[in-house]
């Protein structure tokens, strides 16, 4: 593809994005870029990935609990019961993780000594029965799966809450929640980096540009845009690069686990089947946290899996930083982690199968090979 087909076919993703809700930005760039940035340096060092078919080791499939409208904050009664709904995050969950824990929590009435029930140990489950057993609250899980068992342990998992909700079937109150925990999840995650959960800054580049910056641009530091010549990848008009945290879902997510029954959580596998019978629970307040369960337990048919795949490939170490090529029809990213360099991906919408799609796997090796080959010595 040239460049002008290549900026052509990003302006197509974009405008489909916008229509079909599958959102990787939430506009178009809200900001003028310091065309300074250009004339500096190209950075150098940066390793090709090995993309081959003998270097795979697994292809995997997840189901994202998309909502256009956004992630669901609201408070139901149910009987005696209130359910704080806390679910619905698509492609962002893990980045969202504890910044509508903390939201959904502030919904709670209660005094701090009343036990609370928290359905679903996924990232959204655990992130926010751990603040809630922060806060001196006696906490009971009830789960059918746990990790690495959830849809949270497919993420690839790169900080950037994109494909949540779609522009124009949110309103103000939500963009400011969504900006809101955007802030707050970003902010806990930094005070987690390190090998305990594995989490980790990474310089990402975006090839071909326009990156939205979900959630605003100060969380995304160290910004800088190359042009063609600049660019340490060639075949793209504009580059740009952030660093943003990476977070290794196997780690993470145990660490989660333990942090949570150090904390003194209790956990039951339940598998709820009608939400009549949380009725019975003792508890007299419930988190929903049930991600793409909630469309069946709450009826919540606005809810829609939007199915994701992935191949990994064997660990290289000297990959340190990570890409995105946002195409509508041949979406590439790449992040390293120590379980494997992760490579995605696909985003169908409605797709309620967990079924590998081969032609799928070899698009997304075909095409990290031509990135790979283009990196500039
Ligand atoms: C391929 C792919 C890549 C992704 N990449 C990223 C990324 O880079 N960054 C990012 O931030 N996000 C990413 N995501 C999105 C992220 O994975 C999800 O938004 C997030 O995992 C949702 O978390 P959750 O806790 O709501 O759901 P889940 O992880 O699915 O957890 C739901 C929990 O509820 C339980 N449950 C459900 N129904 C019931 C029931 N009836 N009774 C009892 N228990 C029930 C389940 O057992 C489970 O424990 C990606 C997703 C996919 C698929």
């Amino acid at each position: 593809m040239t460049p002008s087909q290549q900026q052509e076919s990003r302006r197509n993703f974009m405008k489909k994005l916008g229509a079909a809700g599958i959102m990787m930005s939430v506009g178009l760039p809200s900001f003028a870029y310091d065309p300074v940035l250009d004339t500096h340096s190209l950075p150098t060092g940066l390793n090709p990935v090995k993309v081959s078919a003998n270097r795979l080791i697994r292809k995997v499939v997840g189901l994202r609990p998309y909502r256009p409208s956004g992630f669901n904050l609201d408070v139901q009664k149910l009987d005696e019961k209130t359910i704080i709904h806390n679910y619905g995050h698509g492609g962002g969950g893990i980045s969202l993780s504890w910044g509508t824990a903390s939201l959904a929590i502030d919904k709670i009435e209660l005094s701090s000594k009343d036990p609370v029930a928290v359905l679903g140990a996924g990232v959204i489950g655990l992130s926010t029965a751990i603040l809630l057993l922060k806060q001196g609250r006696p906490v009971t899980i009830y789960t059918n799966k746990l990790p690495p068992s959830t849809t949270s342990n497919v993420a690839a998992a790169f900080w950037a809450p994109v494909s949540v909700y779609e522009a124009d079937k949110v309103d103000t109150g939500f963009m400011n929640d969504f900006n809101q925990a955007s802030k707050i999840s970003q902010r806990m995650f930094q005070d987690l980096v390190g090998s305990r959960y594995g989490v980790w800054w990474i310089k990402t580049y975006f090839l071909g540009g326009n990156f939205d910056f979900p959630g605003g641009k100060s969380l995304y530091p160290d910004y800088k845009h190359y042009n063609e010549e600049s660019s340490p990848f060639s075949g793209y008009m504009e580059t740009e690069e952030v660093h943003s945290l990476m977070i290794e879902p196997p780690i993470y997510l145990k660490a989660l686990l333990d942090d949570f029954y150090q904390l003194g959580g209790k956990l039951i596998i339940r598998r709820f089947n009608r939400k009549s019978e949380l009725t019975q629970l003792k508890e007299s307040v419930i988190m929903n946290c049930t991600g793409l369960g909630a469309n069946e337990l709450f009826e919540d048919k606005t809810l829609i899996p939007v199915k994701g795949q992935l191949a990994v490939l064997l660990p290289q170490e000297e990959i340190q930083y990570g890409y995105v090529y946002p195409s509508y029809n041949d979406l590439l990213y790449m992040f390293p982690r120590k379980d494997g360099i992760i490579l995605g991906g696909t985003s169908e919408k409605n797709i309620w199968t967990s079924n590998t799609d081969e032609t799928e796997i070899n698009r997304i090796l075909k095409g990290h090979q031509r990135i790979a080959a283009g990196l500039k010595p």
